[in-house]
């Protein structure tokens, strides 16, 4: 089986030239990488596992995991036979179909993506779920894609409904072994072992389900998104040039499988190409995590703004204990990221945080900075190649350069989603004209064509007539030395319109007072504008986020305005 090598030299880049790499770009070319392009059929754990078991990178390491308790290695060769034998144990333990919807709730363990990838082999479409999520959030999501199975820990299963939820035939127990069997579940573990490791993968059309992920809950209730198995075209490409994969990279990805970057980026798009993957189990803390970029060698490193801040609060010193000389690229994902943070990273690890933006709508990364580009701190950067995307209107006319409009993407990218689960009316509501899919947030493009995301659609205040986005103030705020978080709305006024309010959380040492509040305020009108200074700041010790990290400012907002909050499946505890 042909898997073509990636580049060996460090600065080789495959995205060397944007310009002239986008020009005409062609997905069918990348096409040809799969066995779709000779059988006409393909499935995502043949091609992201099997195919580099039977090839050069037989013994290559595929996965390396630990946490508190476990340490433990497996290459590609292993990943196959364990996922054969996950494969095998979900099929005969149950009469599950492909396309039936399976469900995964559990911590972060190799199991996890054992059985991950042997449902997929076995053609289901598998929906991740974090782990901490409580009854209300587990049962709106099975009982809305009708599931039918679902995968979790003895310790977890007490927040699963079985009762009001008819369809969910059979539950598999990962847990201490043997201690499961009389409840009439599937002890994961006392059969794993003994079932046969070998296993002939449901070949699937490239329009057939792959996962199923609910979005974060920053706006309002989740969408349950549909992706099908021709997204892997674009996760894997972008893998090498948005990641910028080489063959010996030690790579990992901070974010939970039940978040879309977890699966997309966590797994799909590394093991797609190849590239050893480093999932980490357990909660955040800086020391664990610089740790492990110590003990792995990590090369390239993808997480998230809320963790990069919470590694800015730990302190500088706390970075120097440790060796991340390994660290060659750094990128992050899911909010907004500030040039503040951008600026701590170039000092403290000598790499710049590279932005890529994206959404669980859209399957994979979309617009990015590039190694081989240069970046501007507080942009997100350019649209990959084979992909458009445009500021427009409410009509969907394109804006000039400079303009604030919606942020949006011409129809018809590989891996976009191809169903709001049981919702077509919310599907149909993303796109305009037959022609944009409206991203839902705001945005400007530079004369240069580097994009600026603005805030949420709906968070764009509009205070005396200005159109204020909510991040600029936020990034000029994290500036302040007293501010660790911040979190900035429109609150109604009956003169102006809305108001800027803030709702800021400090860093340790710092107490509230009138005098910080106006110490704050005057910073942002002398950095940034009068007009754009909030009028009000509130001291909060923590500001509301979801549990993927996101700073909720729909629930500031209820707070604020005595409204109902509305779904707080995904909010942090
Ligand atoms: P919901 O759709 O349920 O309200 P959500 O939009 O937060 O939740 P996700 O799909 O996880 O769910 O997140 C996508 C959103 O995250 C984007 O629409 C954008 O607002 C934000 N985002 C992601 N990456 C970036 C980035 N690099 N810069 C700015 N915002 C980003
Ligand atoms: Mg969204």
């Amino acid at each position: 089986m042909k898997v073509e090598a990636l580049p060996a030299k460090p600065g080789e880049h495959y995205l060397h030239n944007y310009e002239e790499q986008s020009e005409g770009f062609d997905w069918s070319e990348v096409e040809k990488e799969f066995s779709w392009s000779q059988t006409g059929k393909i499935n995502m754990a043949h091609e992201a596992i099997d195919r580099h078991a039977e090839s050069d990178r037989k013994n290559k390491v595929a996965l390396y995991y630990k946490d508190q308790h476990r340490h433990e290695t497996y290459t590609f060769y292993e990943m196959k036979r364990m996922t054969n034998r996950a494969a095998n144990l979900l099929k005969s333990h149950s009469d599950l179909e492909k396309g039936d919807r399976i469900f995964i709730f559990m911590p972060r363990s190799p199991e996890l993506y054992f059985l991950m990838f042997g449902a997929l082999k076995m053609g289901l479409i598998v929906g991740p779920l974090f782990e901490a999520f409580m009854e209300g959030a587990i049962y709106d999501r099975l009982d809305d894609s009708d599931a039918k199975s679902i995968i979790t820990t003895p310790e977890l299963l007490p927040r699963i409904p079985k009762d009001r939820l008819p369809n969910l035939k059979t539950i598999f127990l990962v847990g201490a072994e043997g201690a499961e069997e009389s409840g009439g579940h599937v002890d994961v573990l006392k059969h794993l072992d003994s079932c046969s490791d070998k296993f002939d993968v449901e070949w699937l059309e490239k329009e057939d389900g792959l996962v199923l992920h609910y979005t974060s809950g920053s706006t309002g209730k989740p969408k349950g998104v549909l992706h099908a198995q021709y997204a892997m075209v674009q996760q894997y490409q972008t893998g090498k040039w948005v990641l910028d994969f080489q063959e010996q990279d030690i790579y990992w990805c901070t974010a939970d499988p039940g978040w879309v970057t977890g699966t997309a980026y966590g797994v799909f798009s590394p093991w797609l190409n190849g590239v050893t993957t480093v999932i980490l189990g357990g909660r955040f803390s800086p020391d664990a995590w610089y740790q492990a970029i110590e003990d792995f060698g990590v090369t390239v490193w993808y997480s998230a703004p809320t963790a990069f801040r919470m590694l800015m609060g730990a302190g500088d010193a706390l970075v120097k204990e440790y060796d991340l000389s390994t660290l060659r690229h750094v990128l992050s994902v899911g909010e907004p990221l500030n040039p503040e943070v951008v600026k701590w990273g170039a000092q403290v690890f000598d790499k710049r945080i590279h932005d890529t933006w994206w959404m669980t709508e859209t399957g994979a990364q979309v617009i990015c900075n590039y190694p081989s580009m240069a970046i501007k701190p507080g942009s997100m950067g350019k649209p990959i190649p084979g992909v458009e995307a445009a500021i427009v209107d409410d009509q969907g006319k394109e804006l000039p350069a400079n303009q604030m409009g919606n942020l949006a993407i011409k129809k018809g990218w590989p891996s976009m989603m191809r169903q709001i689960w049981n919702n077509p009316q919310k599907y149909d509501s993303y796109f305009l004209n037959d022609e944009w899919y409206v991203s839902g947030d705001s945005a400007y493009m530079d004369e240069d064509g580097y994009f600026w995301f603005q805030g949420r659609v709906d968070d764009v205040i509009m205070t005396s007539g200005e159109r204020v986005g909510p991040f600029e103030v936020e990034s000029k705020l994290l500036e302040h030395p007293a501010v660790a978080e911040a979190g900035v709305i429109g609150k109604p006024d009956p003169v102006r319109g809305e108001i800027i309010k803030a709702f800021v959380a400090l860093v340790e040492g710092y107490e509230p007072s009138d005098e910080l509040i106006d110490d704050i305020r005057q910073f942002v009108k002398k950095e940034l504008a009068a007009h754009a200074a909030p009028r009000e700041i509130e001291f909060k010790d923590k500001l509301p986020k979801t549990r993927s990290g996101k700073i909720m400012r729909r629930v500031l907002k209820a707070w604020e305005l005595d409204l109902p909050t509305g779904d707080l499946s995904t909010m942090e505890d």
